[in-house]
């Protein structure tokens, strides 16, 4: 068994996204063409769009989408994310690749932290598990039949898109302590890239005890204070133009460990 670790990749964007949600917020109050008021806004779309988010006028902000690669998630994950609607997704296909023995798994924290004797167990299923998918395989039993076989734990790809809206969204649940580590992790991660190019549409983004008060009442984690002081560094290293890998990295090591694990 080899493990899975998450790889995220902000593979391409809206070209300049906060000039075209401010020329969508700037459109519907002027009677100017819609050259000029480019010219206009360009210079400003980042003032424009933070007066923006604080008008709550968001339908502009719509007119930004980001797509991501993301690898190295378990199929778990996959079942979370896919629950958002307002999103684009394509997912390596289990009926048309088949996963070869040792095919690589996701640990979760709480295994991975207890020891090389848990993980050499944990290893041991996995392995028990991709016996019984590969022994279907070559009675000539199809993939999409034998993965009836395959674990949560299995690790999946796939290219998502969303546009500024859903991901604030998407940030707000998924970046909060109460959200399972898998994919709060991958939220930080998206949270972080997309804040790098786009400052003024995600400074704001976040759980909202990031920014303002919590809004989970007597679900409440309490643990606001290091969810700000954890935001306040990853807007460091965007505004640092940390990479890809430099975001991911900070995430892995501070974000989803196995202290908190309930839905
Ligand atoms: C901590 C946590 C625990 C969870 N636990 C469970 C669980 O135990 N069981 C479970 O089934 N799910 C669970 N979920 C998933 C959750 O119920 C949502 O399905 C998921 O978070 C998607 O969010 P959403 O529906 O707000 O947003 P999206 O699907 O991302 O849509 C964005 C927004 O668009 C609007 N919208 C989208 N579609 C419609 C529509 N058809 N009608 C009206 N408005 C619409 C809504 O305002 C919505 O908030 C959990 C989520 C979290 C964060």
């Amino acid at each position: 068994m080899k493990e899975a670790v998450l790889r995220v990749k902000l593979l391409c964007f809206t070209p300049e996204p906060e000039t075209a949600a401010a020329l969508g917020a700037r459109l519907c109050y002027s009677d100017s063409g819609i050259e000029d008021l480019r010219e206009n806004v360009a210079p400003k779309a980042g003032v424009l769009v933070d007066r923006l988010m604080g008008y709550g006028h968001l339908s502009p902000i719509e007119h930004a989408s980001f797509t991501f690669g993301i690898e190295g998630v378990s199929r778990a994950l996959l079942a979370q994310i896919t629950r958002h609607r307002i999103a684009s997704f394509s997912v390596q296909s289990q009926r048309y690749v088949a996963k070869p023995e040792g095919s690589p798994v996701i640990v979760p924290p709480s295994i991975a932290s207890r020891g090389a004797e848990t993980v050499a167990e944990y290893e041991r299923q996995m392995d028990a598990i991709n016996a019984f998918y590969a022994y279907w395989l070559a009675q000539d039993i199809p993939a999409e039949d034998a993965r009836f076989l395959l674990p949560n734990a299995a690790e999946t790809r796939m290219i998502l898109t969303m546009n500024a809206r859903e991901l604030l969204h998407f940030f707000s649940l998924r970046c909060c302590e109460r959200a399972q580590w898998e994919i709060r992790r991958l939220a930080w991660v998206m949270l972080g890239l997309v804040r790098r190019e786009a400052p003024a549409l995600f400074a704001g983004a976040g759980t909202a005890c990031a920014h303002a008060a919590c809004t989970e009442g007597r679900m409440s984690c309490g643990k606001a204070a290091r969810v700000r002081a954890l935001d306040a560094e990853l807007t460091a290293l965007c505004e640092s133009r940390a990479d890809d890998d430099t975001i991911r990295q900070w995430v892995l090591t501070n974000i989803g460990g196995c202290d908190n694990q309930k839905e």
